[in-house]
């Protein structure tokens, strides 16, 4: 039943966001009333990892399902996101760009957008529960790259992460959502268990687990949208969402909310 597991993607959470972010980014208001939506409707959250291994049938699904996931490791998921996480007892996923970490050093890398995570706050986040997941090293156009520079990306991102925190990182975000049949290969090979993407109008059930659908949550998106999305009663157009998917949802609906 984990097709109908809705996964939300977030970037930024801030007031004030970098000018480059700000479409993609929720104000800390925004994010706490859609968490305390969530659990006002019952709906449990699970890391990105936690319902990949449900798929896998390794472990249970709690009965309102839904994972939210945090895009690039902006510094602002450890001062704004984790307290409200931690208030709404949620847990999360961030996607690390490595060589964009704020303390990256010599494996610095690629153009960040904003102020990032530094290692000691990855450390922090872990720590407090959250999943950590790699998100590319330099955030470059995977489909784009060399076999060799491609691997290097997915290579990176992993070892950098898992030599760090010093346990298995299985899952990985696609750069701007996307990847190619050669890059999905690429992502097995270099040793992740699963992926995200986003959602789009040719992404259909039954879901590859190095292509799992996610949906966008913008600074646009209204708490009714965000409400009648989560119930499946509404397929907006921001969020691209397939028509497959929503079935999916509207078994959850049916047996949980309606
Ligand atoms: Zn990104």
């Amino acid at each position: 039943m984990s097709v109908g597991v809705p996964v939300l993607m977030y970037h930024a959470i801030a007031e004030h966001p970098a000018a480059q972010t700000r479409r993609l980014s929720v104000r800390p208001a925004m994010l706490a009333e859609q968490l305390a939506w969530l659990t006002g409707h019952g709906f449990r959250t699970l890391t990105f990892s936690e319902l990949m291994a449900a798929r896998r049938k390794e472990r249970p699904l709690p009965e309102r399902p839904v994972v939210l996931t945090f895009d690039d490791g902006y510094a602002d998921f450890h001062s704004a996101a984790l307290p409200l996480l931690a208030e709404y007892g949620c847990v999360a996923t961030v996607f690390v760009t490595t060589g964009w970490v704020e303390d990256a050093g010599e494996q610095r890398a690629g153009n960040p957008l904003d102020r990032m995570l530094a290692w000691t706050q990855i450390d922090e986040v872990s720590a407090a529960g959250m999943e950590i997941g790699a998100h590319s090293h330099s955030h470059a156009e995977l489909d784009q790259l060399h076999d060799d520079a491609l691997m290097q990306e997915l290579s990176a991102s992993k070892s950098l992460l898992e030599d760090r925190l010093g346990c298995e990182i299985p899952a990985l975000a696609y750069p701007y959502g996307y990847s190619s049949r050669r890059v999905r290969t690429a992502v097995r090979t270099a040793g992740y268990r699963h992926a995200a993407a986003v959602a789009n109008a040719t992404s259909r059930p039954p879901h590859s687990p190095f292509a799992m659908p996610r949906l966008t949550i913008r600074r646009s998106t209204s708490l009714d949208t965000f409400g009648q999305v989560l119930q499946g009663r509404r397929v907006a157009r921001t969020f691209l969402l397939d028509r497959i998917l929503t079935a999916g949802w509207s078994v959850v609906r049916t047996r949980h909310l309606l």
